[in-house]
């Protein structure tokens, strides 16, 4: 059987589909490049945005075109689905697996024999040169915005060893150059087996692996950024000297809404702290622009703090609703026209 895999979203979906592939072809299917040429065909979604969600709406009715040609295709949905969607998507796909579901998907694939863990799945790397290791899985943070906690779970970490051990494997199979250590708040990884293994030890514990590889990481919640993380980051040898510190907004009653659990002055006191230790470090930052009662004062704050940061790069979304989350209660008051607005003000 030829597979094919559709991935939409975050790096984490990217190693997540890395996994899936394995998995399909430990059972002896094959990739197919096109997804004309497939048996099977899986979609990996991401609902971190609407227009990520109508995507999939789009998507699925171009699998039921390819149905009618291939009587034999199957079709799979997963990734990160609300559950509000998974009703609309049940007669598009012939099986929805949500991403936290996908462990247990492997348990009874392995028909509960092994208690094959998600995490030990040898990826299936899509590159020669970057490998995608997942530290952790899910979140325990619920800002107000975010579907994470509802589509993956609670914060779940891998065993260090294991990290260790794929990273060690990867290295040796492949000439690879860059590490990135995934987990939707990356920071807050403790190893399961020994809580003394925090993000910043475990960092220390790659920089003891020989090879010439660059670390990076994604994503990194303020909060979570301790002096001890900078210290580890200042001395390692491996660090890719790039942090992606996702600031959402720039205004304190904003980030309240959002939960996020820290000011605008904390986070300038992390980046000064950040910089005074590893001067040549690349910042990056993610931003959400018309999130509900943001008025033209609190955008204004987010502008001052782009002045003063000078980010070398910003991610930046218009907010839109995701049902289920504590913002989706809010009200949506700002429009389009000025979310547009806000996002190119913030580019410029
Ligand atoms: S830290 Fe916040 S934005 Fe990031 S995954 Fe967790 S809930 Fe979502």
């Amino acid at each position: 059987m030829k597979y094919h895999i559709i991935t939409f979203g975050c790096q984490m979906n990217k190693s997540d589909s890395e996994r899936i592939a394995t998995l399909l072809e430990k059972k002896g299917c094959q990739s197919a490049l096109k997804e004309g040429e497939a048996d099977l065909i899986v979609v990996n979604m991401c609902s971190v945005r609407q227009s990520a969600v109508d995507r999939i709406f789009g998507l699925g009715r171009k699998l039921s075109k390819l149905k009618t040609k291939n009587k034999k295709l199957k079709t799979v949905l997963t990734g990160c689905i609300l559950k509000k969607d998974k009703k609309k998507f049940e007669n598009k796909f012939d099986l929805i697996l949500n991403a936290k579901d996908l462990e247990n998907w492997v348990k009874k694939s392995k028909k509960k024999k092994t208690g094959c863990s998600y995490f030990k799945i040898k990826a299936k790397s899509q590159s020669d040169s970057i490998a995608f290791i997942p530290i952790s899985n899910g979140c325990n943070n619920f800002c107000s915005y975010c579907v994470v906690p509802f589509t993956r779970g609670p914060l779940v970490c891998r065993n260090h060893k294991e990290i260790i051990k794929e990273i060690k494997q990867t290295l040796k199979e492949k000439n690879i150059k860059e590490i990135w250590l995934l987990g939707q708040n990356v920071n807050d990884y403790n190893c399961p087996k020994n809580p003394k293994i925090n993000f910043s030890k475990l960092i220390k514990e790659i920089d003891k692996i020989p090879n010439d590889f660059k670390l990076f990481f994604l994503s990194p919640h303020p909060k979570n950024f301790s002096n001890e993380l900078i210290k580890t980051l200042k001395n390692s040898p491996k660090f890719g000297k790039q942090i992606n510190l996702p600031l959402q907004s720039g205004d304190n009653e904003i980030l309240k809404k959002m939960n996020r659990n820290y000011t605008a002055e904390d986070y300038k006191k992390l980046v000064e702290k950040i910089l005074e230790n590893i001067p040549e470090v690349r910042l990056s930052t993610d931003i959400i622009v018309g999130f509900p009662v943001e008025k033209k004062k609190h955008f204004k704050n987010t502008k001052k703090v782009f002045k003063e940061i000078k980010f070398s790069q910003a991610y930046i979304a218009k907010y839109s609703p995701r049902q289920g989350t504590a913002a989706f209660e809010m009200k949506d008051d700002v429009s389009l026209t000025e979310k547009k607005q806000r996002e190119k003000e913030l580019n410029a």
